[in-house]
């Protein structure tokens, strides 16, 4: 859970870097920098609109019949979408997530075809994607879009096809990054992308940190554009239910949208 501190800080950062970059405030960075609790801008730019979807996504975690189910976890980076320090272009943040969709219908497909699966086992899976800003390179400020997905329900021999799915999508610079929470029952994000203003070493398991530096965290939200923060999530198979998350029954393998800010 984000503190209520740490969110205005940022919030003020990105306001503060913004004036400095001369960004204009149309295109929704106006309604995002006046973002306050009884006028939520739900903007993916918006430091306290995703830490309100993070926090939900977080509540999968408290759910003890999900965790019943083995789940499985997997962080990539899509070399294709680095942006270099300065840039302040917005990324085509709904391409994206249409691509990753694409990818995780591959086990959606598989864990369907498969008949002899256990009655009460259940397909879902959780995936997120966001900026990091990589702490290992020379270069201060790079960063580059990192997907995590759990998946439970569907055996491995379909993360090929998915992997295979994320190349051909993301001009085949994908690699695995090693990240340090996330195995045996957990099927909450770990990483912090659906936040989105995170750095860590992308080349050895590291716990992810928040950005403090103004400039960087006012290019991200730039880069993050007006799209609603929902857009870098997806919740398959899984349904909310008191304060965390149950299976939704086995025929509804359909992509809801879950959250509402
Ligand atoms: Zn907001």
């Amino acid at each position: 859970m984000m503190n209520d501190n740490v969110l205005k800080g940022i919030s003020d950062a990105i306001v503060e870097g913004s004036a400095s970059l001369g960004l204009t405030l149309g295109n929704g960075l106006y309604e995002a920098i006046k973002c306050e609790p009884a006028l939520r801008c739900k903007q993916g730019r918006c430091p306290n609109c995703t830490a309100r979807v993070n926090d939900a996504l977080l509540t999968i975690d408290r759910s003890t019949s999900i965790k019943r189910q083995s789940w499985r976890r997997s962080v990539f980076a899509l070399h294709s979408l680095t942006v270099p320090n300065g840039n302040t272009n917005s990324l085509p943040i709904t391409d994206i997530a249409n691509k990753i969709r694409r990818s995780i219908d591959h086990w959606r497909r598989f864990a369907v075809q498969v008949e002899d699966r256990p009655p009460n086992e259940h397909f879902a899976c959780v995936s997120t994607f966001g900026l990091v800003e990589d702490a290992g390179t020379e270069k201060q400020g790079k960063r580059v879009m990192l997907v995590e997905f759990a998946v439970t329900g569907v055996s491995a021999e379909a993360d090929f096809d998915v992997l295979e799915s994320l190349m051909s999508s993301f001009d085949g610079r994908v690699s695995s990054v090693p990240f340090a929470t996330g195995r045996g029952v957990h099927a909450a994000p770990s990483e912090g992308l659906m936040f989105g203003f995170m750095k860590r070493r992308l080349d050895r398991p590291e716990r992810p940190m928040v950005i403090s530096n103004k400039r960087l965290l006012a290019e991200m939200a730039s880069n993050y554009g007006p799209e609603d923060a929902t857009m870098r999530c997806e919740v398959v198979g899984l349904e909310p239910s008191g304060d965390g998350f149950i299976f939704a029954s086995a025929s509804d393998l359909v992509m809801p949208p879950f959250f509402h800010l």
